[in-house]
Protein backbone atom coordinates (compact mmCIF):
# COMPACT_ATOMS: atom_id res chain seq x y z
CA UNK A 1 0.00 0.00 0.00
CA UNK A 2 1.30 3.33 -0.44
CA UNK A 3 2.06 6.01 1.82
CA UNK A 4 -0.05 9.05 1.73
CA UNK A 5 3.51 10.62 0.39
CA UNK A 6 3.39 8.94 -2.36
CA UNK A 7 -0.02 9.48 -3.66
CA UNK A 8 -0.72 12.85 -5.93
CA UNK A 9 -2.57 14.81 -2.70
CA UNK A 10 -0.11 13.44 -0.51
CA UNK A 11 2.67 14.82 -2.58
CA UNK A 12 0.68 18.40 -3.14
CA UNK A 13 0.44 18.47 0.70
CA UNK A 14 3.36 18.37 1.24
CA UNK A 15 4.60 20.60 -1.33
CA UNK A 16 2.29 23.00 0.47
CA UNK A 17 3.63 22.58 3.63
CA UNK A 18 6.94 23.05 3.07
CA UNK A 19 6.08 25.98 0.99
CA UNK A 20 4.61 27.83 3.78
CA UNK A 21 7.02 26.81 6.41
CA UNK A 22 4.46 24.91 8.33
CA UNK A 23 5.72 21.95 10.11
CA UNK A 24 5.90 23.44 13.26
CA UNK A 25 2.12 22.67 13.59
CA UNK A 26 2.86 19.42 13.17
CA UNK A 27 2.57 17.61 16.09
CA UNK A 28 6.01 15.51 15.78
CA UNK A 29 4.46 12.29 17.89
CA UNK A 30 2.42 9.92 16.06
CA UNK A 31 -0.92 9.04 16.98
CA UNK A 32 -1.04 6.12 19.51
CA UNK A 33 -2.81 3.06 18.74
CA UNK A 34 -6.68 3.26 19.57
CA UNK A 35 -6.23 1.16 22.86
CA UNK A 36 -3.06 2.45 23.72
CA UNK A 37 -4.26 4.69 27.14
CA UNK A 38 -5.98 1.73 28.58
CA UNK A 39 -8.64 3.78 29.97
CA UNK A 40 -12.52 2.95 31.19
CA UNK A 41 -15.17 5.05 29.74
CA UNK A 42 -15.99 6.76 33.56
CA UNK A 43 -11.97 7.64 32.92
CA UNK A 44 -10.72 4.90 36.10
CA UNK A 45 -7.04 3.87 35.29
CA UNK A 46 -6.13 6.87 33.58
CA UNK A 47 -2.27 6.84 33.66
CA UNK A 48 -1.28 9.72 36.37
CA UNK A 49 1.64 11.19 34.35
CA UNK A 50 -1.16 12.55 31.93
CA UNK A 51 -2.62 15.46 31.73
CA UNK A 52 -7.02 16.58 32.76
CA UNK A 53 -9.01 18.97 32.78
CA UNK A 54 -8.60 21.06 35.50
CA UNK A 55 -10.93 23.82 35.63
CA UNK A 56 -14.75 23.68 34.48
CA UNK A 57 -16.59 27.23 33.49
CA UNK A 58 -20.68 27.83 33.82
CA UNK A 59 -21.19 28.50 30.05
CA UNK A 60 -23.68 31.34 30.80
CA UNK A 61 -27.57 30.28 31.32
CA UNK A 62 -27.03 26.76 29.39
CA UNK A 63 -25.84 25.76 33.55
CA UNK A 64 -23.63 23.04 32.21
CA UNK A 65 -20.08 23.20 33.44
CA UNK A 66 -17.90 23.08 30.66
CA UNK A 67 -14.40 22.36 30.80
CA UNK A 68 -12.15 25.41 29.94
CA UNK A 69 -10.79 23.13 27.36
CA UNK A 70 -12.49 22.14 24.48
CA UNK A 71 -12.71 20.17 21.75
CA UNK A 72 -12.97 21.44 18.24
CA UNK A 73 -13.87 18.66 16.02
CA UNK A 74 -13.64 20.53 12.94
CA UNK A 75 -10.99 17.47 10.82
CA UNK A 76 -12.14 14.51 13.74
CA UNK A 77 -12.67 11.00 12.14
CA UNK A 78 -11.53 8.87 14.98
CA UNK A 79 -13.93 8.32 17.55
CA UNK A 80 -10.84 7.18 19.76
CA UNK A 81 -9.94 10.76 20.02
CA UNK A 82 -13.16 12.02 20.92
CA UNK A 83 -13.30 9.04 23.94
CA UNK A 84 -9.20 9.91 24.81
CA UNK A 85 -10.13 13.73 25.64
CA UNK A 86 -13.37 12.71 27.33
CA UNK A 87 -11.17 10.88 29.66
CA UNK A 88 -8.73 13.42 30.32
CA UNK A 89 -11.99 15.34 31.55
CA UNK A 90 -12.93 17.20 28.35
CA UNK A 91 -16.68 17.45 28.12
CA UNK A 92 -17.58 20.14 25.49
CA UNK A 93 -17.32 18.92 21.72
CA UNK A 94 -17.85 21.29 19.03
CA UNK A 95 -18.81 19.97 15.73
CA UNK A 96 -20.78 20.56 12.47
CA UNK A 97 -22.65 19.14 9.69
CA UNK A 98 -20.18 20.18 7.17
CA UNK A 99 -17.33 18.80 8.93
CA UNK A 100 -15.92 16.39 7.05
CA UNK A 101 -19.56 15.91 5.40
CA UNK A 102 -20.57 14.65 8.82
CA UNK A 103 -17.58 12.42 9.58
CA UNK A 104 -17.13 14.50 12.36
CA UNK A 105 -20.46 14.11 14.00
CA UNK A 106 -19.96 10.29 13.24
CA UNK A 107 -16.54 10.07 15.35
CA UNK A 108 -18.67 11.61 18.09
CA UNK A 109 -21.56 9.28 17.82
CA UNK A 110 -19.04 6.15 17.82
CA UNK A 111 -17.95 7.74 21.11
CA UNK A 112 -21.10 8.18 23.00
CA UNK A 113 -21.48 4.80 23.75
CA UNK A 114 -18.99 5.17 25.98
CA UNK A 115 -19.20 8.42 27.54
CA UNK A 116 -21.91 9.70 30.11
CA UNK A 117 -24.27 11.84 27.64
CA UNK A 118 -25.44 13.73 31.00
CA UNK A 119 -21.79 14.32 31.63
CA UNK A 120 -21.04 16.33 28.14
CA UNK A 121 -21.92 19.10 26.02
CA UNK A 122 -22.41 18.47 21.96
CA UNK A 123 -22.71 21.83 20.03
CA UNK A 124 -23.42 20.88 16.60
CA UNK A 125 -24.19 23.67 13.16
CA UNK A 126 -26.95 23.28 10.99
CA UNK A 127 -25.56 24.64 7.56
CA UNK A 128 -28.82 27.20 6.84
CA UNK A 129 -29.44 28.05 2.78
CA UNK A 130 -32.25 31.13 2.33
CA UNK A 131 -34.44 28.91 0.59
CA UNK A 132 -34.43 26.09 4.09
CA UNK A 133 -38.03 25.63 5.46
CA UNK A 134 -38.56 24.67 8.90
CA UNK A 135 -39.27 20.94 7.44
CA UNK A 136 -35.71 20.60 5.59
CA UNK A 137 -33.96 22.17 8.70
CA UNK A 138 -35.90 19.73 11.17
CA UNK A 139 -34.65 16.94 8.03
CA UNK A 140 -31.35 17.92 9.01
CA UNK A 141 -31.27 18.07 12.39
CA UNK A 142 -32.50 14.61 12.01
CA UNK A 143 -28.95 13.77 10.41
CA UNK A 144 -26.95 15.15 12.38
CA UNK A 145 -28.99 13.61 15.54
CA UNK A 146 -28.60 10.13 13.74
CA UNK A 147 -24.84 10.68 13.20
CA UNK A 148 -24.23 11.98 16.91
CA UNK A 149 -25.83 8.65 18.02
CA UNK A 150 -28.06 10.68 20.45
CA UNK A 151 -31.49 10.94 22.05
CA UNK A 152 -30.63 15.15 21.96
CA UNK A 153 -28.56 17.91 20.95
CA UNK A 154 -27.39 20.37 23.47
CA UNK A 155 -27.01 23.11 21.13
CA UNK A 156 -27.55 23.81 17.37
CA UNK A 157 -25.61 26.58 16.12
CA UNK A 158 -26.48 28.43 12.71
CA UNK A 159 -23.34 27.88 11.17
CA UNK A 160 -21.06 30.97 9.72
CA UNK A 161 -23.25 33.70 10.21
CA UNK A 162 -22.44 36.83 7.73
CA UNK A 163 -25.17 38.81 7.95
CA UNK A 164 -27.61 39.88 10.94
CA UNK A 165 -30.66 38.84 9.04
CA UNK A 166 -29.61 35.38 8.61
CA UNK A 167 -30.65 35.60 12.58
CA UNK A 168 -33.79 36.18 12.45
CA UNK A 169 -35.16 33.15 10.00
CA UNK A 170 -37.91 32.04 11.20
CA UNK A 171 -37.73 28.49 9.32
CA UNK A 172 -34.97 27.94 11.71
CA UNK A 173 -36.51 29.56 15.00
CA UNK A 174 -39.55 27.19 14.30
CA UNK A 175 -37.46 24.47 14.06
CA UNK A 176 -35.92 24.96 16.92
CA UNK A 177 -38.97 25.51 18.27
CA UNK A 178 -40.61 22.18 17.46
CA UNK A 179 -37.21 20.33 18.47
CA UNK A 180 -37.07 21.77 22.03
CA UNK A 181 -40.73 20.84 22.40
CA UNK A 182 -40.02 17.25 21.28
CA UNK A 183 -36.66 16.98 23.94
CA UNK A 184 -34.65 16.83 21.16
CA UNK A 185 -32.62 20.24 21.58
CA UNK A 186 -31.70 22.30 24.83
CA UNK A 187 -29.91 25.15 23.56
CA UNK A 188 -30.07 27.45 20.16
CA UNK A 189 -26.43 29.39 19.26
CA UNK A 190 -24.82 31.08 16.42
CA UNK A 191 -21.24 30.66 15.31
CA UNK A 192 -19.61 33.95 13.57
CA UNK A 193 -16.65 34.60 11.94
CA UNK A 194 -17.50 38.08 10.48
CA UNK A 195 -18.57 38.53 6.67
CA UNK A 196 -17.47 36.68 3.50
CA UNK A 197 -16.46 39.65 1.86
CA UNK A 198 -19.60 41.14 2.01
CA UNK A 199 -21.91 41.33 5.06
CA UNK A 200 -21.75 42.62 8.78
CA UNK A 201 -19.16 42.36 11.06
CA UNK A 202 -18.66 39.74 13.64
CA UNK A 203 -19.36 42.21 16.82
CA UNK A 204 -22.65 43.58 14.94
CA UNK A 205 -24.01 39.74 14.46
CA UNK A 206 -23.25 38.67 17.77
CA UNK A 207 -24.11 41.74 19.47
CA UNK A 208 -27.49 41.18 17.67
CA UNK A 209 -27.80 37.45 18.58
CA UNK A 210 -27.35 38.42 22.12
CA UNK A 211 -30.50 41.52 21.35
CA UNK A 212 -32.33 39.17 19.87
CA UNK A 213 -32.66 36.91 23.42
CA UNK A 214 -33.16 33.39 21.81
CA UNK A 215 -29.61 32.38 21.70
CA UNK A 216 -28.11 30.75 24.54
CA UNK A 217 -24.30 30.26 23.49
CA UNK A 218 -21.94 32.01 20.97
CA UNK A 219 -18.86 30.98 19.13
CA UNK A 220 -16.43 33.89 18.09
CA UNK A 221 -12.90 34.40 17.34
CA UNK A 222 -10.86 35.54 19.69
CA UNK A 223 -7.10 35.65 20.13
CA UNK A 224 -4.52 38.12 21.36
CA UNK A 225 -4.20 39.33 17.72
CA UNK A 226 -7.60 39.86 17.28
CA UNK A 227 -9.34 41.02 20.56
CA UNK A 228 -11.43 44.35 20.47
CA UNK A 229 -14.37 42.69 18.48
CA UNK A 230 -14.59 39.63 20.94
CA UNK A 231 -13.70 41.60 23.75
CA UNK A 232 -17.66 43.69 23.34
CA UNK A 233 -18.94 40.39 22.05
CA UNK A 234 -18.08 39.06 25.90
CA UNK A 235 -19.22 42.08 27.24
CA UNK A 236 -22.96 41.75 25.84
CA UNK A 237 -23.23 37.99 26.55
CA UNK A 238 -21.51 38.49 30.15
CA UNK A 239 -24.53 41.28 30.34
CA UNK A 240 -27.19 38.48 29.36
CA UNK A 241 -25.60 35.60 30.80
CA UNK A 242 -25.26 34.13 27.30
CA UNK A 243 -22.65 31.30 26.96
CA UNK A 244 -18.87 31.84 25.37
CA UNK A 245 -16.80 29.58 23.23
CA UNK A 246 -13.74 30.14 21.65
CA UNK A 247 -12.05 29.48 18.10
CA UNK A 248 -9.87 30.98 15.81
CA UNK A 249 -7.35 31.31 18.83
CA UNK A 250 -3.90 30.53 17.89
CA UNK A 251 -3.39 33.14 15.08
CA UNK A 252 0.22 33.03 14.79
CA UNK A 253 3.04 31.57 12.65
CA UNK A 254 6.47 31.29 12.92
CA UNK A 255 7.74 31.25 8.89
CA UNK A 256 10.50 31.31 7.23
CA UNK A 257 10.01 32.66 3.81
CA UNK A 258 12.36 30.61 1.71
CA UNK A 259 14.37 33.10 -1.26
CA UNK A 260 14.03 33.24 -4.88
CA UNK A 261 16.53 32.53 -7.26
CA UNK A 262 14.99 33.91 -10.68
CA UNK A 263 17.77 31.53 -12.71
CA UNK A 264 16.56 28.64 -10.85
CA UNK A 265 13.11 29.08 -8.93
CA UNK A 266 12.27 26.52 -6.56
CA UNK A 267 8.93 24.51 -7.85
CA UNK A 268 6.42 26.53 -5.52
CA UNK A 269 7.78 29.79 -6.63
CA UNK A 270 7.26 28.18 -10.41
CA UNK A 271 3.77 27.99 -9.89
CA UNK A 272 3.57 31.46 -8.71
CA UNK A 273 5.66 32.30 -12.24
CA UNK A 274 3.07 29.76 -14.03
CA UNK A 275 0.03 31.71 -12.46
CA UNK A 276 0.83 34.93 -13.54
CA UNK A 277 1.88 33.83 -16.93
CA UNK A 278 -1.71 32.61 -16.86
CA UNK A 279 -2.80 35.85 -17.35
CA UNK A 280 -0.53 36.85 -20.50
CA UNK A 281 2.10 37.66 -18.55
CA UNK A 282 5.46 36.84 -20.54
CA UNK A 283 7.77 34.75 -18.31
CA UNK A 284 10.22 37.71 -17.95
CA UNK A 285 7.32 40.09 -16.51
CA UNK A 286 5.91 37.54 -14.34
CA UNK A 287 9.68 36.58 -12.54
CA UNK A 288 9.83 40.31 -12.28
CA UNK A 289 6.25 40.41 -10.05
CA UNK A 290 7.18 37.74 -7.93
CA UNK A 291 10.85 38.99 -7.38
CA UNK A 292 9.00 42.29 -6.13
CA UNK A 293 6.78 40.96 -4.23
CA UNK A 294 9.73 38.87 -2.50
CA UNK A 295 11.71 41.98 -1.71
CA UNK A 296 8.65 43.12 0.26
CA UNK A 297 8.70 39.97 2.34
CA UNK A 298 12.41 40.14 2.94
CA UNK A 299 11.81 42.80 5.44
CA UNK A 300 9.51 39.85 7.08
CA UNK A 301 12.40 37.58 6.80
CA UNK A 302 14.46 40.02 8.20
CA UNK A 303 12.17 40.14 11.22
CA UNK A 304 11.66 36.80 11.76
CA UNK A 305 14.85 35.42 12.61
CA UNK A 306 15.84 37.59 15.32
CA UNK A 307 12.61 37.81 16.95
CA UNK A 308 13.19 33.31 16.96
CA UNK A 309 16.40 33.78 18.01
CA UNK A 310 15.66 36.37 21.19
CA UNK A 311 13.10 33.50 22.10
CA UNK A 312 14.97 30.38 21.29
CA UNK A 313 12.00 29.45 19.39
CA UNK A 314 12.46 25.74 17.45
CA UNK A 315 8.47 25.19 17.22
CA UNK A 316 5.81 26.93 17.16
CA UNK A 317 4.38 25.02 19.84
CA UNK A 318 5.61 27.78 22.11
CA UNK A 319 3.41 30.17 20.54
CA UNK A 320 0.71 27.80 20.44
CA UNK A 321 0.46 27.33 24.11
CA UNK A 322 0.79 30.96 25.25
CA UNK A 323 -2.02 31.82 22.35
CA UNK A 324 -4.13 29.69 24.01
CA UNK A 325 -3.45 30.16 27.94
CA UNK A 326 -3.74 34.02 26.53
CA UNK A 327 -8.02 33.29 25.53
CA UNK A 328 -8.28 30.93 28.68
CA UNK A 329 -7.25 33.12 31.08
CA UNK A 330 -10.04 35.51 30.30
CA UNK A 331 -13.15 34.37 32.70
CA UNK A 332 -15.58 35.60 30.20
CA UNK A 333 -14.63 32.83 27.88
CA UNK A 334 -15.98 29.95 29.20
CA UNK A 335 -14.24 27.13 26.85
CA UNK A 336 -11.81 27.41 24.51
CA UNK A 337 -12.49 24.94 21.69
CA UNK A 338 -9.13 23.61 20.15
CA UNK A 339 -8.34 21.32 17.01
CA UNK A 340 -7.10 18.05 18.58
CA UNK A 341 -5.62 16.12 15.70
CA UNK A 342 -4.11 12.98 17.64
CA UNK A 343 -3.56 12.01 21.16
CA UNK A 344 -0.24 13.81 21.27
CA UNK A 345 -1.95 17.11 20.53
CA UNK A 346 -5.06 16.12 23.57
CA UNK A 347 -2.64 15.91 26.12
CA UNK A 348 -1.22 19.62 25.24
CA UNK A 349 -4.39 21.02 24.99
CA UNK A 350 -5.91 19.19 28.26
CA UNK A 351 -2.28 20.16 29.74
CA UNK A 352 -3.57 23.91 29.07
CA UNK A 353 -6.33 23.70 31.49
CA UNK A 354 -6.06 26.18 34.30
CA UNK A 355 -3.07 27.34 33.44
CA UNK A 356 -2.65 31.17 33.10
CA UNK A 357 0.29 33.20 31.11
CA UNK A 358 3.36 33.52 32.55
CA UNK A 359 4.83 36.99 32.58
CA UNK A 360 7.84 35.41 30.31
CA UNK A 361 4.87 34.66 28.47
CA UNK A 362 2.82 37.93 28.33
CA UNK A 363 6.09 39.70 27.40
CA UNK A 364 6.30 36.98 24.82
CA UNK A 365 3.11 38.10 23.14
CA UNK A 366 3.22 41.01 23.40
CA UNK A 367 6.80 41.59 21.24
CA UNK A 368 5.32 39.06 18.73
CA UNK A 369 2.69 40.96 17.88
CA UNK A 370 4.52 44.52 17.45
CA UNK A 371 7.31 42.52 15.52
CA UNK A 372 5.09 39.76 14.05
CA UNK A 373 1.71 41.15 13.90
CA UNK A 374 1.90 42.17 10.13
CA UNK A 375 1.78 38.26 9.35
CA UNK A 376 -1.69 37.43 10.51
CA UNK A 377 -4.95 38.46 8.31
CA UNK A 378 -7.47 39.40 11.25
CA UNK A 379 -10.56 36.58 11.11
CA UNK A 380 -13.60 38.35 9.88
CA UNK A 381 -11.74 41.46 9.53
CA UNK A 382 -13.24 43.92 6.16
CA UNK A 383 -11.03 46.90 6.55
CA UNK A 384 -9.50 46.21 2.89
CA UNK A 385 -12.53 45.12 1.26
CA UNK A 386 -12.71 48.63 -0.61
CA UNK A 387 -9.49 48.55 -1.95
CA UNK A 388 -9.42 45.20 -3.61
CA UNK A 389 -10.57 45.82 -7.53
CA UNK A 390 -12.00 42.55 -7.61
CA UNK A 391 -13.98 42.89 -4.04
CA UNK A 392 -12.35 39.81 -3.10
CA UNK A 393 -13.09 38.15 0.20
CA UNK A 394 -9.21 38.68 1.86
CA UNK A 395 -9.83 38.11 5.31
CA UNK A 396 -12.40 34.73 4.12
CA UNK A 397 -9.53 33.66 2.12
CA UNK A 398 -6.96 34.00 4.51
CA UNK A 399 -8.92 31.94 6.89
CA UNK A 400 -8.97 28.66 4.61
CA UNK A 401 -5.46 29.25 4.21
CA UNK A 402 -5.47 29.06 8.23
CA UNK A 403 -7.49 25.88 8.26
CA UNK A 404 -5.44 24.36 6.07
CA UNK A 405 -2.15 25.32 8.35
CA UNK A 406 -3.96 24.12 11.30
CA UNK A 407 -4.67 20.64 9.79
CA UNK A 408 -7.84 21.25 8.19
CA UNK A 409 -6.65 20.60 4.43
CA UNK A 410 -9.60 19.18 2.66
CA UNK A 411 -11.92 21.21 4.73
CA UNK A 412 -9.99 24.54 3.47
CA UNK A 413 -9.39 23.26 -0.17
CA UNK A 414 -13.45 22.58 -0.53
CA UNK A 415 -14.01 25.95 0.99
CA UNK A 416 -11.53 27.76 -1.49
CA UNK A 417 -13.05 25.58 -4.43
CA UNK A 418 -16.37 27.18 -3.50
CA UNK A 419 -15.42 30.43 -3.81
CA UNK A 420 -15.02 29.67 -7.79
CA UNK A 421 -13.50 32.52 -9.92
CA UNK A 422 -13.78 34.69 -6.78
CA UNK A 423 -10.30 33.74 -6.19
CA UNK A 424 -6.70 34.89 -5.67
CA UNK A 425 -5.96 34.06 -9.05
CA UNK A 426 -7.25 37.67 -9.74
CA UNK A 427 -4.36 38.90 -7.54
CA UNK A 428 -1.76 37.26 -10.08
CA UNK A 429 -3.08 39.93 -12.74
CA UNK A 430 -4.60 43.09 -11.04
CA UNK A 431 -2.91 46.45 -10.04
CA UNK A 432 -2.47 45.84 -6.96
CA UNK A 433 -4.90 48.62 -5.69
CA UNK A 434 -5.08 47.23 -2.34
CA UNK A 435 -1.02 47.94 -1.06
CA UNK A 436 -1.33 49.25 1.76
CA UNK A 437 -4.79 49.08 2.65
CA UNK A 438 -4.24 46.85 5.46
CA UNK A 439 -3.85 48.72 8.87
CA UNK A 440 -1.60 46.04 10.73
CA UNK A 441 0.65 45.43 7.52
CA UNK A 442 0.11 42.67 6.26
CA UNK A 443 0.71 42.05 2.25
CA UNK A 444 -2.08 40.90 0.41
CA UNK A 445 -1.23 40.47 -2.67
CA UNK A 446 1.50 38.28 -1.87
CA UNK A 447 -0.18 36.71 1.11
CA UNK A 448 -3.38 35.44 -1.53
CA UNK A 449 -0.99 34.09 -4.03
CA UNK A 450 0.51 32.04 -1.19
CA UNK A 451 -3.10 31.04 -0.34
CA UNK A 452 -3.91 30.22 -3.62
CA UNK A 453 -0.63 27.99 -3.91
CA UNK A 454 -1.69 26.18 -1.10
CA UNK A 455 -5.27 25.18 -1.77
CA UNK A 456 -5.33 24.68 -4.77
CA UNK A 457 -3.64 21.68 -6.87
CA UNK A 458 -1.74 24.15 -9.55
S1 LIG B 1 -5.45 42.17 5.09
FE1 LIG B 1 -5.59 43.50 6.88
S2 LIG B 1 -7.30 44.88 6.49
FE2 LIG B 1 -7.44 43.18 5.04
S3 LIG B 1 -8.83 41.70 6.01
FE3 LIG B 1 -6.73 41.12 6.57
S4 LIG B 1 -6.29 42.16 8.51
FE4 LIG B 1 -8.10 43.14 7.62
S1 LIG C 1 -3.87 41.93 -5.35
FE1 LIG C 1 -5.55 42.75 -6.65
S2 LIG C 1 -7.13 41.13 -6.68
FE2 LIG C 1 -5.71 40.69 -5.00
S3 LIG C 1 -6.67 41.62 -3.22
FE3 LIG C 1 -5.24 43.11 -4.04
S4 LIG C 1 -6.45 44.37 -5.42
FE4 LIG C 1 -7.64 42.53 -5.00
Amino acid sequence: MKSSEHTKEGRAKLTRRRFMGIGGLAVAGASLPANAWGVSSEGKGAESDKPVIKETRILGRTGFAASDIGMGAASLKESNLVRYAYDRGVNYFDTASTYGNGASETSIGKAMPFMDRKKIFISTKIDMRNDDTEQSLLDKFAQSQERLNTPYIDALLIAGVTNVNQLYNEAYHAAVKTLKADGRLKHAGVSCHGPRGVGDSMEKVLVSAVDDGRFDLMLLVYNFLNKQEGEKVLAACKEKNIGTTAMKTAPGKIKDIPTFDPENPSKEYEERIKMMMSFGLPREEAIQMVKGMVESEKVAREQTKPFLAKYGLKTEDQLWEASIKWVRQNPDMHSVCISMTDFNRVDKAVALSGMNLTKGQQTFLRDYKKTLGWSYCRHGCSQCSGACEYALPVSTIMRYAYYYEQGYEKLAMEKYASLKENNAMRCAGCTESCAGACPYGVMIRSNLLNAHTLLTLV
